[in-house]
């Protein structure tokens, strides 16, 4: 991939070395101490309670007063000093329990609070957790319901280690394949995204643990991460169809108590120093009253306090005597300090850190049955099945003759989750093999074969094929040398990175860059298959920290491949299982192909026998040149500590395997939607989203391209018909629904499930793509029974946002609705029509506010309805949200029973701040509805 040999700033070089890398480096060794007392009784200490709360509760009221919240916010930050404010806003170090942390002020009985990763389970080099499936795995299921149970694990498990924040879930677009945290990130469409992210987040907050969702916004490449080179160049309706609807229903429907700021630019604003995101539209437009974290490292100037970014993390570059001098200079006022507190403190009462002090501590063990069953139905549920000929699965519960299970990954190496900040240490883990064993039936012989060696088993590359002889590398360091081939054939070249650093080594054949290895945990040896000529020379260099240059020659790796040719050969059934472990936090891959020669493995054992299986354990889609040779392909996504259970279940049918794909699977990489350079990963200068909307299926659809494998394709082992499709009503106006029901049948002659999804296509003048998911609903059947699947198609889905209007609005005309199990149109059996003859157009609502306000004093707040579209809207009521403890009188009519074209109605309000408002900034919102459809604004005022 061009361009990814500009090397990133090494942000990871501070990150880590310390504290994560010694964790790592501890756990490995199995001497990870408990924290000894004397570090837990400080204030910036503990993890224990008495660390805390150690003030007396009566000279702290709010603790235990039953006042609302903002009332016992404002009355502790009456209290506050300068320093204190600023210690709840900066950073304290990367020597802290928790990766993100703010300590106790004792004196004001401020508890301490711990924020930790991350995405599927904790992490951060903790102990004694479930290592649950990846995002992407959760998101195979199709399955809120399933997502809610995930996130109540990690909740649980955060508060047992004393965790008060989850940073998770990471709900960016899947935008390219390539993209290193794919794995972690859910989908490539926003409605499922949102969805499950909405679920998921109800799961981690039931458990008094506040979510962190991220990264927002428009965060979706490793490749010049957090420099000004990832300077995303987005429209603004690609930003609310695509890159902001999953963070809007985390904060809306999901009640996220935070967010965190991404390391991406946006369209030339960092997005921690980003008002248009983090106030216009979060605050303004959302009404977010949560607080905003900085990612690592990701705020760039202590102007962020004015720009809506509430906590820098881990640093205090901006926030600490920056911001304190700031204030005191009057270039930033203290009501921007005052805001951000506000809005911290708030969501701590919220979760009770005051009135029910954390216990939980970073050593406790987390981890139970429960919540390894919950991973391991996850990881079940979601494997998704993509080829099966014959049918040659399920294989048979008992009497299955020999089964060869094939590959580094089904034991030697498995790949059970990505690396990075969402990598989670397992508490335990079964293998693909030893799954595979303890459930074949009797009568059924298991036999393993390697396949290939083990990365770190490669000798390496001798001086004879290699001048200059490689030496290791040190950061910053760069090694050239010239590759002679001995023979011609499928090489392995694999590299070690051990810094544990967060930052990439590249390595390149002939300048074009082959592996990027950011020595993110799990640190371990990446690798890649080449082909070489016999005879020639090859230019290979490192740019970056190395350790180990390893090679595996063809004839080196043909006795381990024969072995499984033999023992494929003489079984009933091979499985191959493969896997891609280079996907990361901090780097992007370079290609889709699997590392190492697996390709070639798979190859020679299909070759073998016909009845070959491959089971991928990526987070991500993969190349698959072998797929018309194999007889079945199930994608089981990194599925966490309980690998080789949930395979074992759906290779042997007790499980059917139910996942759909959340990402559409190229046929090659000049197919995706970012294909090109200036798109996927830059220039160097700016990152050019040109596709627009057109992400993902929307994309394919829209050019009239056939993936590899389409988004929301699954098979299962039975068969399912789609019929009786309804629509009602078949003619509406802008502001009502759509009701569409279908019947789903399970036609064949097992139990199984399948995911009905709708998807609508609105009319041509609107510019959007053919297709976008509408609905979708999961359903397990009994073979011959048949289930109703219901959807309600609202205002909002039909609305697509008019940049020109700055806001949303709908297309008169037909819209076409399809229903089936994919998003390919030969999958989407059900097809009809309604018509929409008018709309509210354009209509949007206007708030207008004083900037500034007297607490107790009332102001004049209007909002009004502004005058488009052809419909006579009948009961529009206008409305405020406001602050807890402020009022809105209203002055006037507030309720319409008819609006008609070209008016544009106000309501106006008296609007009072309590007395007791701190020196802050507020939001006052407003929305409109009309029927169904609400539309929405909000404006920041200052109380002072
Ligand atoms: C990642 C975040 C993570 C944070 C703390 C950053 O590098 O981008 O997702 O939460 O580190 O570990």
């Amino acid at each position: 991939m061009a361009g990814t040999g500009v090397s990133h700033v090494p942000l990871g070089g501070r990150r880590y070395q310390a504290w994560r890398l010694a964790v790592v480096v501890m756990v490995a060794l199995g001497v990870l101490m408990p924290v000894p007392a004397s570090a837990r009784a400080g204030p910036a200490g503990g993890t224990g309670a008495a660390a805390w709360h150690d003030a007396p509760a009566a000279s702290c009221p709010w603790v235990t007063s039953t006042a609302p919240i903002s009332q016992r916010v404002a009355q502790l930050m009456g209290q506050m000093s300068l320093s204190q404010e600023i210690s709840m806003v900066e950073g304290h170090g990367t020597s802290n329990p928790y990766v993100f942390y703010t300590p106790a002020i004792s004196s004001l009985c401020i508890p301490a609070m711990g924020l930790e990763d991350g995405p599927s389970g904790v992490a951060d080099g903790l102990t004694g957790v479930t290592q649950l499936p990846a995002g992407v795995a959760l998101a195979a299921t199709w399955d809120p319901s399933l997502a809610q149970q995930y996130g109540q694990v990690i909740g649980a498990e955060e508060f047992g280690k004393g965790a008060s924040a989850n940073l998770g879930p990471t709900v960016n677009i899947d935008r390219d394949p390539r993209w290193g945290r794919s794995f972690e990130a859910l989908s490539e469409d926003p409605s499922l995204n949102s969805a499950l992210a909405v679920a998921e987040i109800g799961g981690v907050q039931s458990q008094d643990v506040m979510s962190q969702v991220k990264h927002f916004d428009a965060y979706n490449q490793e490749t010049y991460r957090n420099t000004s080179a990832d300077n995303v160049i987005v429209g603004n309706r690609a930003l609310h169809e695509i890159y902001m609807p999953s963070f809007e229903a985390a904060v809306k429907q999901g009640n996220a108590a935070s967010a965190m700021c991404a390391y991406s630019m946006v369209n030339g604003s960092f997005s921690c120093n980003n008002s248009s995101l983090e106030t216009s539209v979060l605050r303004d437009e959302w009404n977010f009253p949560g607080f905003v974290t900085s990612d690592y490292g990701a705020l760039h100037s202590t102007q962020g306090a004015l720009e809506g970014t509430d906590m820098e993390q881990p640093e205090n570059t901006y926030y600490g005597t920056a911001l304190s001098s700031a204030i005191r200079k009057g270039t930033i006022p203290r009501s921007a300090l005052n805001t951000m507190v506000q809005r911290i403190l708030t969501e701590m009462f919220q979760y009770n850190l005051f009135n029910q002090p954390r216990t939980g501590s970073t050593s406790a063990t987390v981890t139970t049955p429960a919540n390894q069953a919950v991973g391991t139905a996850v990881a079940e549920e979601g494997t998704t099945l993509l080829k099966n000929s014959g049918p040659v699965l399920p294989l048979p519960a008992s009497n299955g003759g020999t089964i060869a299970v094939i590959g580094p990954a089904a034991s030697a190496s498995p790949a059970y989750a990505g690396g990075g900040s969402a990598y989670v240490i397992p508490s335990a883990t079964v293998t693909p093999l030893a799954g595979i064993q303890a459930a074949a039936g009797s009568g059924t012989n298991v036999v393993y074969s390697q396949g290939l060696p083990a990365d770190t088993s490669l000798p390496s590359i001798p001086s004879a094929n290699l001048s200059p002889a490689y030496s290791s590398t040190s950061s910053g360091g760069s090694y050239t040398g010239t590759l002679t081939a001995p023979e011609t054939g499928t090489y392995v070249l694999a590299l070690t990175n051990p810094c544990g650093c967060y930052t990439s080594t590249y390595l390149s054949l002939n300048g074009q860059q082959i592996l990027d290895d950011p020595s993110t945990p799990p640190v371990h040896t990446y690798s890649v298959a080449v082909n070489l000529t016999a005879g020639q020379q090859y230019t290979l260099s490192i740019s970056g920290q190395s350790s180990q240059l390893l090679w595996g020659t063809p004839s080196a790796l043909a006795p381990t491949i024969n072995a499984a040719v033999s023992a494929a050969k003489s079984a009933s059934t091979a499985v191959v299982v493969v896997s891609d472990d280079t996907e990361s936090e901090a780097a992007d891959r370079p290609s889709l192909n699997l590392p190492s020669a697996q390709d070639e493995l798979v190859e020679a054992v299909a070759a073998a026998n016909p009845d070959t299986v491959v089971v991928i354990d990526a987070g991500a889609p993969v190349a698959m040149p072998w797929l018309s040779q194999v007889a079945a392909v199930l994608d089981a996504w990194y599925p966490g500590q309980g690998s080789g259970t949930a395979l074992a279940s759906v290779l042997f049918g007790q499980t059917d395997p139910g996942g759909h794909l959340p990402v559409t699977f190229p046929a090659s990489l000049s197919q995706v939607p970012a294909s090109t350079t200036a798109q996927f990963p830059g220039n160097g200068s700016q990152v050019q989203y040109s596709e627009g909307i057109d992400v993902g299926y929307r994309w394919y659809d829209a050019n009239n391209l056939t993936p590899l494998f389409p988004f929301g394709f699954g098979l299962s082992y039975t068969q399912f018909a789609f019929s009786n499709l309804q629509i009602t009503p078949g003619t509406v106006d802008g502001t009502q629904d759509v009701q569409v029901s279908a019947t789903v049948t399970n036609t064949g002659q097992r139990p199984g499930s399948d995911v009905a999804q709708l998807y609508l296509g609105d009319p041509s003048a609107s510019g959007e793509p053919p297709r976008q998911l509408a609905g979708f609903q999961r359903v397990s059947l009994a073979p011959g029974a048949s289930a109703q699947v219901s959807f309600t198609i609202t205002p909002q889905q039909e609305s697509w946002w008019d940049d020109a209007a700055n806001g949303w609005t709908q297309t008169e005309g037909s819209y076409n609705v399809y229903v089936g199990d994919s998003s390919a149109l030969p999958d989407l059996p059900l097809q009809g029509t309604y018509t929409m003859t008018a709309t509210p157009a354009a209509r949007q609502v206007v708030v207008t506010a004083p900037s500034t306000m007297q607490p107790g004093q009332a102001a004049t707040v209007q909002v009004q309805l502004t005058a488009s579209g052809d419909l006579t809207l009948p009961d529009v009521r206008l409305a405020l949200q406001l602050p807890e403890g402020w009022t809105a009188v209203p002055a006037g009519p507030t309720d319409f029973t008819s609006v008609a074209p070209g008016a544009a109605p106000v309501a106006t309000f008296q609007v009072t701040a309590p007395s007791y408002a701190p020196n802050a900034s507020a939001t006052v919102h407003a929305t409109a509805t009309m029927g169904n459809m609400t539309r929405e604004a909000g404006v920041t005022v200052t109380v002072s």
